[in-house]
C-alpha cells in the first residue's frame, strides 16, 4: 500500500511539474469529486423516495386489509342480529353505537318492505322510502337480488346523499339476505358512510401524515380521511378494494414537505464524507505543492553547491575512514588528469602517487588516518599526473564530520602550487639578474674611474719602459742595477694595474649565492679598493673605524659587499657640494646585542630631505642624472633577506648615516659552511 501511494505521488509530482497540466488535473479531480458527490446524493435521494413509496404502498395495503376485515366483521355482526321485534331494534341500535361507520340499518321483508330500521346517532343518512314500490329500481335492489341469489352479502355502488345546507355524504349500501332454515326471510340493509369507514375502520396510526381516500376509477374522490400536509413531493399508492358486488379504489397519498437538504442520514454521511474527502485532497495537494517547492529549493541549492564545487580551482577529495576515495571534484580531476570514475573507491597506493614515493606516502597516510596528524595543517607533497608529469601540491586535511557529529572520513583540499613554485623560482632568478645588472651598472659608472686609475700604472710602466730603452741605447751610462730597478718598477706597476682589474672582476663575477662566515674586516677589505677609486675621484677621505675584535657574520658576502659599496658610493656622491676639507666618509661596525652586527656608513653630504626620504627605497627612484635608482631598494632587499634591517638617520652637523644589521655567526659554526636558503 505505501508503495502504491509513493507511486501515485511520484506520478503526480511528474505531472504536477507542468503548471497547466497540474491545473487541468486539479480541475478534473474536483469535477470528479463533485460528480461523485452529486451522484451519491441523487442515489441516496432516490433510495429514500423508494423507501417512502414502499411505505405508502404498505400503508395502503394495510388500510385495504383493515377495511376488508372490518367489513367482514360487520357482516358477521349483522347476521347475529335477532330477527324479532323489538329485539332487532335494540340490537341494531347497539350495533350502530359500536360501529360508527354504519349510518343506518334496515330490516326488510322479501318484498323489500321495511320492517324495522335504526339510525346511527353519528351519521346522518336519509331514510329509504317505506314502500318498496317507491324505491326506484336501482343499485340497491340489484344488489339485494344478487345477494339473495348468491345467499351472501352484496354491496351496492356508492352514491352521494345530499343533506341540508349543501352538505352530504357518500354512502354505500350492503345488502344481506336473511335466511332461516333454508327459507328466504327478507333482507338486512346496512348503509355505510364511506367517510366513516375510513375514519373508524382504518387503524389510526396509518392515517397520520397521510391522506386516505376512496376514489372512482377516474380519480374522483368519494371520501377523504386525514389531511396530509401539502407541498413538496407526493407519494401515491392505490389499492383495489374488491367487495362483493362493488369495487372501490383506496388511494393513499403521502407528502414530503419541502425536499430536505439531506433527505436522510445516508445522504448526510455521504455528503460529509465527500466534503472530508475534498478537504483531504486539498490538504494533500497543498502538501504536494509544499514538497515540490521544497524539492525545487533543494535542487537549486544542490545545483548551486555543485556549481560552486565545479568552479573551484582548489581540488577537493573526500576519503572514508578506511582511506577509500569517496568524492573528488572536477578541479582535482583536472589537476591529476584522472577521471572521477578512475579515482572513485580507490585506496592506497593512489594512482597519482609517484611510484618511488609510495612507501613514504603510505606511511604518511597511515599516520594521518590513525588520527595522529595535526588537523587542518597543510603539508607539501608531490603528485604525478596521468601523463606522468609531476607537480607540487599543498594538501590541507580536515576530519569529515557528518550531521550526527561523528567522523565519517577525511576531507582534503589540494592546491596545485607548481605554478607558484615556478613563479618563485622565476622571481628569484630575476632578482639575481637584477642584482647582477646593478653590479654591472655600478661597474659602468666606475669604468671611467678605472681608466683613470689604470692610467697611472700604465703611464709609469710606459715611462719606465722608455727610460729603460734609453738606457739600453746608452749602455755606458746605464748600470744593470738601474735596468733591473726599472724592470722591477714595471713589474710592480703592472701588478698594481692587474690588482685594480682583479678587484673589479672579483666584484662583478657572478657567484653562487651562499651564506658563509665572514669577518667585518674582510668584507670591507673587499670593497675598499673600489670605494677608494671613487673617493679619490671626488677627493673624499675614507675613514675606517676599529674593526678588530668584532664577531664574524653569517652572510652571502657578494651581496653584502655590494650593499657596502652602494652605501659608500651614495655617501661619496652626496658630498660633491661639500667643502673639500669636510669630505669625509666614515665606515665602521659595532655589535648590537649578541646576535647582530651593525654597519654604519656616514657622510657629510647634503643629507636626505623628508621629500626624498618618502621614496628613498622605491625602485628606480633617483635624483641623479645617471642614477638607476635601484641601489637602495636592492640594499634593503639583501639586508632583509639576511633577517636584518636597513635604516638611515641624519648625520651631525650635516649629511646622512645609513645603518644596517647582519646576523652574527654562531661560534661553533665552521667558517665556510653552506647553509641552504
Ligand atoms: P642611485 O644612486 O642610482 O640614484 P639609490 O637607490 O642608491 O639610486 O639612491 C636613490 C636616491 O637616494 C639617490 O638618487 C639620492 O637622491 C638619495 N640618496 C641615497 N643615498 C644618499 C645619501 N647618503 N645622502 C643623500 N642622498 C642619498
Amino acid at each position: 500500500m505505501p508503495s502504491m501511494i509513493r507511486a501515485i505521488q511520484s506520478l503526480w509530482q511528474q505531472i504536477a511539474r507542468r503548471p497547466t497540466r497540474r491545473m487541468a488535473l486539479w480541475l478534473a479531480l474536483l469535477l470528479l469529486v463533485a460528480g461523485l458527490l452529486v451522484t451519491l446524493i441523487w442515489l441516496a435521494g432516490r433510495y429514500e423516495a423508494d423507501q417512502n413509496q414502499a411505505r405508502v404502498d404498505r400503508d395502503a395495503q394495510d388500510a385495504a386489509s383493515d377495511i376488508r376485515a372490518g367489513l367482514t366483521r360487520n357482516v358477521q355482526s349483522l347476521q347475529a342480529l335477532r330477527t324479532s321485534l323489538p329485539q332487532w331494534k335494540l340490537d341494531a341500535e347497539d350495533l350502530l353505537r359500536s360501529r360508527r361507520e354504519l349510518a343506518r340499518l334496515e330490516w326488510r321483508d322479501t318484498n323489500f318492505k321495511l320492517l324495522a330500521s335504526a339510525q346511527s346517532p353519528y351519521i346522518a343518512a336519509p331514510q329509504l322510502p317505506l314502500n318498496p314500490r317507491d324505491i326506484p329500481y336501482g343499485d340497491l335492489q340489484l344488489a339485494c337480488e344478487r345477494a339473495r341469489r348468491q345467499s351472501g352479502p352484496m354491496y351496492a355502488p356508492s352514491h352521494f346523499s345530499p343533506l341540508s345546507a349543501g352538505q352530504g355524504s357518500e354512502l354505500m349500501e350492503l345488502c344481506l339476505p336473511l335466511i332461516q332454515a333454508g327459507q328466504h326471510q327478507g333482507y338486512l340493509v346496512a348503509v355505510y358512510g364511506l367517510q366513516a369507514v375510513l375514519v373508524e375502520i382504518v387503524g389510526k396510526p396509518l392515517q397520520r401524515g397521510q391522506e386516505l381516500s376512496f376514489t372512482e376509477p377516474d380519480g374522483t374522490r368519494l371520501a377523504i380521511q386525514g389531511v396530509a400536509r401539502r407541498g413538496g413531493r407526493m407519494f401515491t399508492s392505490q389499492q383495489l378494494l374488491d367487495l362483493p358486488g362493488n369495487t372501490v379504489v383506496l388511494r393513499a397519498d403521502s407528502w414530503r414537505i419541502t425536499p430536505d437538504l439531506f433527505p436522510n442520514v445516508l445522504t448526510a454521511v455521504v455528503t460529509v464524507m465527500s466534503i472530508a474527502l475534498v478537504g483531504v485532497l486539498l490538504l494533500l495537494g497543498r502538501d504536494i505543492n509544499r514538497r515540490l517547492r521544497a524539492e525545487r529549493e533543494l535542487a537549486d541549492a544542490l545545483a548551486f553547491r555543485k556549481a560552486m564545487e565545479d568552479s573551484l580551482v582548489t581540488g577537493l577529495r573526500a576519503r572514508d575512514m578506511e582511506g577509500h576515495i569517496r568524492y573528488v571534484n572536477p578541479a582535482f580531476c583536472a589537476m591529476t588528469g584522472f577521471d572521477a570514475d578512475e579515482l572513485m573507491g580507490k585506496k592506497a597506493p593512489m594512482p597519482y602517487w609517484p611510484p618511488e614515493l609510495i612507501d613514504e606516502y603510505q606511511q604518511r597516510q597511515a599516520v594521518r588516518l590513525s588520527g595522529n596528524a595535526p588537523a587542518r595543517e597543510g603539508y607539501e607533497s608531490v603528485f604525478i599526473r596521468k601523463d606522468g608529469s609531476r607537480f607540487s601540491v599543498l594538501v590541507f586535511e580536515a576530519p569529515l564530520i557528518d550531521a550526527q557529529g561523528t567522523q565519517s572520513g577525511w576531507m582534503s583540499a589540494i592546491l596545485d602550487i607548481s605554478e607558484q613554485r615556478r613563479m618563485e623560482e622565476l622571481s628569484r632568478a630575476s632578482q639575481e639578474r637584477l642584482q647582477a645588472s646593478a653590479r654591472l651598472a655600478t661597474m659602468g659608472e666606475m669604468a671611467s674611474l678605472l681608466s683613470h686609475e689604470l692610467n697611472q700604472p700604465l703611464a709609469a710602466i710606459s715611462s719606465y719602459a722608455a727610460g729603460t730603452a734609453n738606457m739600453m741605447q746608452e749602455p755606458s751610462i746605464a748600470s744593470p742595477q738601474d735596468v733591473s730597478h726599472a724592470l722591477t718598477q714595471i713589474a710592480n706597476q703592472a701588478e698594481r694595474a692587474g690588482k685594480v682589474i682583479k678587484s673589479v672582476h672579483d666584484f662583478v663575477r657572478r657567484r653562487e649565492s651562499k651564506h658563509e662566515r665572514v669577518s667585518a674586516q674582510s668584507l670591507l677589505d673587499a670593497v675598499m679598493p673600489l670605494v677608494q677609486l671613487q673617493a679619490r675621484k671626488l677627493s673624499v677621505q675614507v675613514q675606517m673605524g676599529q674593526l678588530t675584535g668584532l664577531p664574524a657574520v653569517m652572510v652571502d658576502r657578494v651581496m653584502v659587499e655590494q650593499v657596502l659599496l652602494n652605501l659608500a658610493r651614495n655617501g661619496i656622491q652626496a658630498m660633491e657640494a661639500t667643502a673639500p676639507a669636510q669630505r669625509i666618509l666614515h665606515i665602521r661596525a659595532r655589535t648590537l646585542g649578541t646576535q647582530w652586527l651593525e654597519f654604519l656608513v656616514a657622510d657629510f653630504g647634503q643629507g636626505i630631505t623628508n621629500e626624498i626620504a618618502k621614496q628613498l627605497f622605491t625602485p628606480f627612484f633617483s635624483t641623479k642624472a645617471e642614477g638607476m635608482g635601484l641601489g637602495l631598494s636592492l640594499c634593503r632587499t639583501v639586508v632583509e633577506q639576511h633577517g636584518g634591517f636597513l635604516q638611515f638617520e641624519a648625520n651631525q652637523p650635516n649629511g646622512a648615516v645609513f645603518v644596517f644589521s647582519l646576523p652574527v655567526a654562531s661560534t661553533n659554526m665552521p667558517s665556510n659552511l653552506d647553509v641552504a636558503q
